[in-house]
């Protein structure tokens, strides 16, 4: 068993000489947006000509929008485990010779999103045990509502932790299970977990998939020839010319080995929650989850919104990347013609400049930049999929009244969020959000929108067609949590 780490430059926030790194990755740029905090993968049988880690690398880059910060990959050749972990993208934790390092045919990989107290490399996974039990490595996309309870009780019990992730919970209590087989100690484990977990696991000789039973996240399986892959969205297997079998099922959990694979169902809670902010925004447009496309799932958003409002206008204009579906269906329904007024740089390069307020309010004009010649004298409908914080739109809106427009009506293709969630993401503060102290009037003023417009919570879900019947989980826009609420407990 081997483990390697490194640290890339590329997300330090501060360097040696006290400067800042005003490093512009999409998770930065993205802080007026809910951030998911994890991608997970896994490959079993990989016997082409590519390494079941070098499968993994290219699902993790397709991953790559659900976690930024750190990435890594744990290999199983034969039962002798590598692992190599690191903070930054894919591509910079991961250099040949690590590739290199990486053999066998199982691995499993994981990239990660954080807040900023918890970016450290010892949150970096795949996490591995060695127990007597035998070895484990897990991966793990979500949030446990009861991780701080578990991880005090072991503690009280003498368990010693490296890292302040879930994850790790999860390990201890698999180590500590009566359970002598490894695979039965992880699914007893199981059942001391609530709230959100997609894990991908791999011992000596399996490969083994589980969701929560209310599947917060997703998860699905693929095949590519013999080999078996499992990934937090299906557009990490078009990436490797894998075909999508099906969803993980809520509450599954699947073992895959030699003679196959084997299911089942390890709880009989019923009921599910899935995230419906993976429709709306985290999950990559080209992934499909539970049978409804992403992209058509937004652009059916947008068509339901023009349905609820009533606002003349010249032009709809999206906010870049994450507005651009909402508006096409938004166009397409109301008539008004689509136009792309703001264009987003995607070359942002690393400057090495002092972390001033002026700096970071400079990062919106970094990233976007109106056209004025499409935007001069136009009445703007300007569409986004969500406002957390208001601090981006406000800055946007600033910005195409600077190019010119007459009006900027602001349309949401979502409800108001305004409840932190507990589930994986990282807006765990109320007072955080726009909406959850501030009437939508009062945000459309402070944004500097002449007006505000949401989605319908009835006029979302409708937009949403999946395969099988499905509940959702909605609590950031109700607060209807679907766990005990003695859980849900506030960040510090
Ligand atoms: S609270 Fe919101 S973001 Fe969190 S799991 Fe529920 S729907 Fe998703």
């Amino acid at each position: 068993m081997r483990e390697s780490c490194n640290f890339s430059s590329k997300n330090i926030n501060q360097d040696k000489q006290g400067s800042a790194d005003l490093n512009l990755t999409q998770a930065e740029f993205n802080e007026d947006k809910m951030s998911e905090e994890c991608g997970v993968f896994g490959v079993f049988n990989a016997d082409g000509e590519s390494s079941a880690a070098e499968l993994s690398y290219l699902g993790l880059i397709a991953l790559q929008h659900r976690g930024q910060e750190s990435a890594g990959i744990c290999s199983n050749h034969n039962g002798d485990f590598n692992l190599h972990k690191g903070m930054g993208l894919v591509e910079s934790v991961f250099e040949e010779k690590d590739m290199e390092s990486l053999k066998g045919e199982m691995a499993i990989g994981h990239v990660r999103y954080s807040t900023s107290g918890s970016s450290k490399l010892s949150n970096a996974q795949p996490i591995l045990i060695n127990s007597i039990k035998g070895d484990l490595a897990l991966a793990h996309n979500g949030n446990l509502a009861n991780g701080a309870e578990l991880r005090n009780n072991l503690e009280q019990n003498g368990s010693i932790f490296h890292s302040t992730l879930d994850t790790e919970v999860i390990a201890h209590l698999v180590a500590r299970s009566f359970e002598d087989n490894i695979v039965e100690a992880l699914v007893q484990s199981l059942h001391q977990l609530k709230g959100a977990f997609s894990l991908v696991a791999m011992t000596e000789d399996k490969l083994i998939a589980i969701r929560d039973p209310r599947g917060f996240r997703p998860l699905s399986l693929g095949k590519v020839d013999n080999t078996y892959v499992v990934a937090s969205e299906s557009c990490a297997f078009d990436v490797i010319g894998a075909e999508f079998i099906r969803d993980v099922a809520p509450g599954e959990v699947i073992v895959i080995d030699q003679d196959g694979i084997k299911s089942r169902r390890y709880t009989g809670e019923n009921g599910t929650s899935l995230c419906v902010f993976e429709y709306i925004y985290f999950a990559r447009p080209d992934s499909n989850i539970a049978g409804q496309n992403v992209l058509l799932a937004r652009k059916e958003m947008g068509k339901q919104l023009a349905r609820e409002m009533d606002v003349e206008a010249d032009i709809v204009v999206p906010v870049p990347d994450s507005g651009i579906a909402a508006a096409l269906g938004f166009a397409e329904e109301s008539g008004i013609p689509y136009a792309q007024g703001i264009l987003r740089n995607r070359y942002m390069g690393r400057t090495f400049i002092q972390p001033t307020q002026e700096i970071r309010d400079l990062k919106v004009r970094l990233k976007l930049s109106p056209i004025k010649e499409i935007i001069k004298d136009k009445k703007v409908i300007l569409i986004d999929d969500s406002i957390v914080r208001g601090t981006t739109s406000k800055q946007i809106i600033g910005r195409i009244k600077e190019a010119g427009a007459r009006e900027v009506h602001m349309a949401i293709s979502s409800p108001p969020v305004e409840h932190p969630c507990y589930f994986g993401l990282d807006t765990s503060r109320r007072q955080e959000l726009i909406a959850s102290r501030n009437t939508e009037e009062e945000i459309g003023e402070s944004i500097g929108a002449d007006s505000l417009h949401y989605l319908s919570q009835a006029g979302m879900l409708k937009s949403i067609k999946t395969d099988v019947e499905l509940g959702f989980c909605t609590a950031c826009f109700d607060g209807d949590y679907p766990v005990d609420s003695r859980y849900l407990s506030e960040e510090e």
